[in-house]
């Protein structure tokens, strides 16, 4: 079994909100309960919505929640030329393809009847392309994104929350048109680099674990194992978000709760608390397990 080293990877686009900072206790509490390392990655390659303030602020949030991790702060900035390399290498395997559509080129050949792919998959326009097509428009200047070639492979796994999971996998962007790295392809390169064992992750994001794992598999990368837990919710039922009013830190503070109390209301509402209860991070450590993560999946139903 690999280890169960874990992390935590915000975008410094913003404050951390309550739901953020929970699935960062549960990642935090998945890693502590099990002795694994616990790691901080700010990913933080759109550059055009990451703000510098937001670097320290993050951790100063999680810090005061009583959460700690192991080792430096990587950031994906610093790591290009480790993400060029892993499209080097998926080129050299001949699964990557330039690709010019714009984006409501997408939308009207996605929605064009295409046979069997599913709503919402790139339909294949440029890899269909003939060389004369393509060299017209590698002459005409607009940039061309990077696709995987996938073939709308199917991926099953087993999510440690959700049980098991299939996907297809389609031809998604692993390099943007203006050259930045997609989410897809960093976080595979840097999830195997770290050493992460389990990666616990909001729900949100369980539809590009399939995109995740096979792009590892064709890089030879080892696969790590998921957990991806349900999303805070506000009080109308929808996930939680700046418009349900006191959702940060800060903004808690300024109605007179210290972190503790904040503390106290995620683990509350993941059943390891008693509402109104004090708690230290630390005492959660002794009450969690991986198996409370079913429960709380079973209670998301
Ligand atoms: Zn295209």
């Amino acid at each position: 079994m690999s280890s169960p080293d874990g992390r935590f990877a915000p975008s410094p686009t913003g404050t951390l909100h309550l739901g953020n900072l929970r699935t960062a206790l549960l990642a935090w509490l998945f890693a502590r309960s099990q002795d694994a390392r616990f790691l901080v990655r700010m990913e933080d390659l759109d550059t055009g919505r990451v703000r510098e303030r937001f670097y320290d602020e993050q951790l100063h949030d999680l810090a005061m929640l009583g959460l700690d991790w192991d080792g430096p702060v990587v950031r994906q900035s610093d790591r290009l030329e480790r993400y060029a390399g892993a499209v080097e290498a998926l080129a050299a395997q001949g699964a990557i393809y330039e690709c010019w559509c714009t984006r409501a080129e997408i939308r009207e050949a996605a929605s064009a009847p295409h046979g069997p792919l599913p709503e919402g998959f790139y339909p294949g326009t440029c890899l269909r392309l003939t060389a004369a097509e393509r060299a017209a428009r590698r002459a005409g200047g607009r940039p061309p994104a990077l696709r995987v070639r996938a073939d709308a492979a199917s991926v099953t796994f087993t999510d440690r929350v959700v049980g098991e999971v299939t996907g297809l996998v389609d031809d998604f962007v692993v390099r943007r048109n203006d050259g930045a790295y997609a989410y897809n392809l960093a976080v595979v390169v840097d999830d195997a680099a770290q050493g992460i064992g389990e990666v616990v992750r909001g729900a949100d994001l369980l539809d590009s674990t399939p995109r995740q794992l096979w792009l590892g598999a064709r890089l030879g990368l080892p696969a790590p194992a998921h957990a991806h837990v349900p999303l805070m919710l506000g009080d109308d039922g929808a996930r939680l978000a700046k418009r349900h009013g006191a959702v940060t830190l800060a903004d808690r503070a300024a109605l007179g709760e210290t972190p503790q109390d904040v503390l106290g209301t995620l683990a509350a509402s993941v059943g390891l608390a008693e509402p109104g209860e004090r708690v230290s991070a630390a005492e959660l450590v002794e009450r969690f397990s991986p198996a409370r993560l079913t429960t709380l999946a079973e209670a998301a139903r």
